[in-house]
């Protein structure tokens, strides 16, 4: 099995029950083991006029290939109410592999590390809650390297707990 480190995000429909039905869908996954999730973050959406985010970071460990878990994880946005409609726009869920073990990934579906996860302090954060702090990147980037380069601004770390009322 392989470790893999799956982002959640949602800004629509009460964002932290879309994460809490994604946490249950991810636990139940084919051929994979639940490991656990980070807790919620609250930001400002990086595109004027959207409503704030919600994010969080799951862990599984899986047997299943890269493309068949991203499948999955885009039939589990397709059943809470996905529509893509505009790149980058409002969204009930949305779930990005993020790490796939220590495989570097360039397929026309698929790429492994996150391009975007370096930059995005939603994504680091709750990274660095489930993952190891020696953790590397299979591009060589240390992801406390990617921490210090990604200061923790615009971030509300939600209790454990509260966020079933947000
Ligand atoms: P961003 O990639 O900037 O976070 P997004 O998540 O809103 O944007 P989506 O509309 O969810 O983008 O996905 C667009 C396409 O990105 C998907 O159809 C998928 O094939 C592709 N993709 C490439 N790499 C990944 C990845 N690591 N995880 C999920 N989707 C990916
Ligand atoms: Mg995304
Ligand atoms: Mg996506």
């Amino acid at each position: 099995m392989e470790r893999i480190y799956i982002g959640m995000g949602s800004n629509l429909a009460d964002p932290a029950e879309q994460l809490r039905s994604a946490v249950e869908a991810l636990a139940h996954l084919p051929q994979s083991r639940w490991v656990g999730v980070s807790a919620f973050y609250q930001s400002d959406s990086l595109l004027p006029g959207q409503p704030r985010y919600t994010n969080a970071v799951a862990a599984i460990d899986s047997n299943l290939a890269p493309l068949a878990l991203l499948d999955a994880l885009q039939a589990i946005e397709t059943d809470q109410g996905r529509e893509r409609l505009e790149r980058w726009g409002p969204r009930t869920l949305d779930l990005d592999i993020l790490l796939f073990g220590d495989r570097l990934i360039d397929e026309p579906r698929l790429k492994v590390p996150h391009y975007h996860m370096h930059a995005r302090p939603f994504v680091l954060y709750p990274l660095a809650e489930l993952a190891p702090a020696s953790l590397t990147l299979a591009d060589g980037r240390s992801l406390q390297q990617l921490l210090n380069d990604c200061p923790y601004v615009g971030l509300e770390r939600l209790a454990p707990g509260a966020e079933s009322n947000q």
